[in-house]
């Protein structure tokens, strides 16, 4: 399997792509990319964590930056620790939800976000043309070790609620850290909120206790401990703990698309303004903006697009259908502990269960197909999707690939950014509908 370097980063495999002198080399092209300064690196908790963060220090102390080594924390944590150690940069090593065999570098800029597309082609420029600056004796960087992510992340995401409500509801959580790096920050969020935590998968050992992808074929040991447990809510992060998936107090898997659009809910409730997701994202969030008299802002696929519009326009709230949750007030970054802490306060708020409160919101029917093709042909197929939109009126937004809406629903069809596929996602109030939109853009094929 070869080297995966792209835009949110570089990610191989242990024992074949992912080694200690890439892991080298590439924290001497960011150091010398930064030309100094502090670096902040978290790590999730894979068992060749200290093995890339030793070959990652090494590089970046030889170009003169210092490092402060986070020990095992989420990738949110990481972020938002740049600002708060006065960092110049950072990076995460994590392979997100990808088994135990990957590994990944992940970089982040001052403002804690992915750095833009350009930015991530300096530093990739650097490493492939060998241009690193290596400092004498006098200027060799330092490292220091600083323990403080799980208690600064907690306290700022305690920030945003209503800590005192949420208390009094008593609220029985089971969370699922599946092994990651996000137990002891989910744990201790949960403790202070006054929840009573059934913790399961919650030692760091890297040893996925399931396929980590928080997705509803992997998640119904959860389900089970729900309702096993009678708990009010079941939490699930993945292994960096960036994504954040919800179970209903009758053990029902909710889906990905409703953790942002509960997240929403509830600080739109308290704080109307505009939102930021992707292209891909649910309609829902539209209809729960639209009833608070704000506006919904799409970005294209990606987190550091979302990050930059939620900066940009100012947003209360913002993330993507896949159980990412940014809220500005914590960091510009994918975070499971914001996610956790504002659906509680709903619970807090609307003293009804989980399940009554999901069964009112906005339903919707996604249909995503996928097709193996060349770039080339990708292109020919948004041309003719573009010419379709003129034809028939539709409302065209071409950010990322070409999304058409239709008052009845919308259509989304994409290329990846890292393998030569097409994604076709579409979604309306009932399946043939959606179907129908899907298949109407998938025709138009060459
Ligand atoms: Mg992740």
């Amino acid at each position: 399997m070869p080297l995966m370097m792209s835009v949110s980063g570089v990610r191989g495999i242990i024992g074949e792509s992912m080694t200690p002198a890439l892991a080298a080399d590439l924290g001497a092209a960011f150091g010398s990319h930064l030309g100094g300064g502090r670096v902040i690196i978290g790590r999730d908790s894979r068992p060749s964590g200290d093995m890339v963060l030793s070959s990652l220090i090494g590089g970046l102390l030889s170009t003169g930056c210092s490092v402060v080594d986070l020990g095992v924390v989420t990738t949110p944590g990481t972020a938002m620790m740049i600002a708060e150690l006065g960092g110049v940069g950072g990076i995460v090593i994590t392979a997100s939800h990808n088994p135990i065999q990957w590994n990944g570098i992940k970089f982040l800029t001052r403002e804690g976000y992915a750095p833009p597309p350009d930015v991530a082609e300096q530093i990739f420029a650097r490493h492939r043309n060998k241009d690193v600056r290596l400092v004498d004796v006098d200027r060799i960087g330092r490292l220091t070790r600083d323990d403080s992510t799980v208690q600064r992340h907690v306290a700022r995401v305690l920030k945003t609620v209503d800590v005192e409500a949420i208390r009094r509801r008593k609220i029985k959580v089971v969370l699922d850290s599946v092994n990651g790096a996000g137990g002891a920050e989910g744990r201790k969020l949960l403790e202070d909120l006054g929840c009573t935590v059934v913790h399961v998968n919650g030692e760091p050992t890297g040893r996925f206790a399931h396929t980590p992808e928080p997705t509803a074929e992997n998640l119904t040991g959860l389900c089970d401990d729900v309702r096993k447990h009678a708990a009010d809510i079941g939490f699930a992060q993945d292994p960096d703990a960036d994504r954040l998936a919800i179970v209903d107090n009758t053990g029902r898997y909710i889906g990905e698309e409703y953790t942002i659009v509960l997240a929403a809910k509830q600080v739109l409730s308290k704080t109307p303004g505009p939102a930021a997701v992707n292209l891909s994202t649910s309609r829902m969030i539209d209809d729960l903006a639209a009833k608070s008299g704000t506006i919904v802002h799409r970005t294209a696929v990606g987190e550091a697009h979302v990050a930059r519009t939620i900066r940009d326009k100012k947003c209360v709230i913002g993330g993507e259908g896949n159980g990412g949750i940014i809220d500005p007030r914590v960091g510009l970054v994918r975070d499971s502990l914001v996610g956790m802490a504002l659906t509680l306060n709903l619970l807090a708020d609307d003293p009804r269960p989980l399940n009554t409160i999901v069964d009112e919101l906005p339903r919707y029917t996604m249909v995503k197909l996928k097709y193996e093709m060349e770039r080339p042909k990708v292109d020919a197929w948004l041309v003719a999707t573009r010419k379709m939109a003129a034809n028939i009126g539709a409302k065209l937004n071409d950010a990322d690939g070409i999304r058409l809406d239709w008052p009845e629903g919308w259509v989304h069809v994409r290329p990846s950014n890292t393998e030569p596929i097409a994604r076709v996602i579409s979604e309306a109030k009932d399946a043939p509908t959606a179907n129908a939109l899907a298949q109407r853009v998938a025709d138009l094929r060459s």
